[in-house]
């Protein structure tokens, strides 16, 4: 699917969009402050690629800043890398727990 990169001209922001439709296109809105001035970076056009294209790549010793918590697929891949360079099987389980976090329902099961 066609993953396409925008940069904010209001705060400098980039962000990327999944556009199904080129009408989506029209209704996007920055992500950091709302603007919709936003600026198409043509040539960024990415593809949506597996999880395990995201782990392959991913380095676990990597610092990993703001950005990368910003987004939610990344959420749980250092858990799962990690849990495989240590051989660990965490089952179907674990996979469950992180599709959890993922969504942010995680938090629904806890009584904070
Ligand atoms: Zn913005």
């Amino acid at each position: 699917m066609p993953i396409y990169e925008y940069q904010c001209n209001q705060c400098q922001r980039m962000m990327s969009f999944l556009i199904l439709k080129i009408s989506e296109a029209s209704t996007l809105k920055c992500k950091g402050c709302g603007s919709k001035d936003l600026n198409r970076l043509l040539s960024r056009v990415t593809y949506h690629r597996s999880e395990s294209d995201r782990m392959a790549e991913f380095n676990t010793n990597k610092p990993r800043g703001e950005e990368f918590y910003k987004d939610s697929r990344n959420v749980g891949l250092w858990a799962k890398k990690r849990a495989k360079e240590l051989g660990a099987d965490l089952g179907p389980e674990f996979d469950e727990v992180v599709d959890r976090a993922r969504t942010g329902k995680i938090l629904e099961d806890y009584d904070l």
